[in-house]
């Protein structure tokens, strides 16, 4: 390199091989040809992919370790925290998933009384069905369906001289088309309720916010990401194995259910370098404030964004 050399994009004096003011690599004669594209094709890509697997591997079998190299600055070797949340949610929401704790149905999110009404004619529903309340929010919202399916059902009727109404049927398959993907996009709702809860735990740590957001969409990403490859594991089982040999159904929900305490336990305690009673005592409380969330404030998000959309 002469001395006195200066950056081809800024005009910058070069000091080595990379322009302290731009970022960009020295320009020489051979960038000009064909071989520097498909060199910086193939770099990008297996850079890329190189970095997406060893995140993957990571956010999987590492708990806590994306977290604590984000709060510690190490950040380049590393597909960052938004990304990653994004690139899991995507498949996620593309996944054919439905039904679990997340994406509740029409028939959870109302009450035993418009079950009853909702029920199709060879469709048994339990006593404990029938006299279920819903949700926390059931008792306002489900006004809201009445008043709907009485609407439609005047319009249908007028429309046909009476002769087809709309019942509660028809607005719970039109529900359900919907459900999934609204709960699969609102999903993000619990990070910020998460990560408020963390700041409060680890105040003392004088951390930023968004280290404690940090961490809450790390949690949410190996949710996602378990429960898409617990799902996964589900179909290859029913494809592999006799009907007699399965597992039972709930197999997969405890799964999860056991899987993601012991991951906050550990990516806390990673996370926030605390010994273990600290991170079994964060843990806990974060896992008390997202199944309120979930309870009070997801569910109730979803039902509204759903009945809006339907
Ligand atoms: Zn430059």
């Amino acid at each position: 390199m002469d001395p006195g050399e200066t950056c081809a994009n800024c005009g910058a004096v070069l000091g080595g091989e990379y322009c302290h003011a731009c970022g960009q690599k020295r320009f020489v004669a051979s960038d000009r040809r064909f071989g520097h594209l498909l060199r910086q094709f193939l770099a990008s890509a297996t850079d890329l992919d190189g970095r997406i697997w060893r995140t993957l591997r990571a956010l999987l079998l590492r708990p806590g370790l994306l977290s604590r190299e984000y709060m510690e600055g190490r950040r380049a070797g590393w597909i960052s925290p938004v990304s990653l949340f994004l690139a899991v949610s995507v498949v996620y929401f593309l996944a054919p998933l439905h039904g679990g704790d997340f994406a509740l149905q029409f028939m959870q999110q109302v009450s035993g009384r418009v079950r009853a009404l909702a029920a199709s004619p060879d469709e048994r529903l339990s006593a404990e069905q029938l006299a279920g309340t819903g949700q926390a929010h059931t008792r306002f919202t489900e006004r809201w369906v009445d008043a709907r399916v009485r609407a439609r059902d005047a319009a249908a009727r007028q429309a046909s001289n009476g002769a087809a109404g709309y019942g509660y049927r028809d607005y719970r398959n039109a529900y359900d088309a919907k459900a999934d993907e609204v709960s699969k996009a609102l999903v993000i709702l619990h990070v910020p309720l998460a990560a408020l809860v963390l700041a409060v735990l680890f105040a003392r740590q004088r951390r930023y916010f968004a280290e404690h957001f940090v961490v809450a969409l790390h949690y949410f990403a190996f949710a996602l990401a378990s429960l898409l490859i617990v799902i996964q594991m589900r179909a290859l089982l029913r494809f592999s194995l006799p009907a007699a040999w399965l597992p039972p159904e709930a197999t997969y929900d405890w799964t999860m259910r056991v899987l993601l305490p012991v991951y906050a336990v550990l990516a806390l305690r990673r996370s926030y370098a605390v010994g273990w009673g600290a991170a079994i005592a964060a843990a806990a409380a974060m896992l008390a404030v997202i199944v309120a969330a979930n309870l009070y404030v997801y569910r109730a998000v979803q039902f509204a964004v759903t009945f809006a959309l339907t």
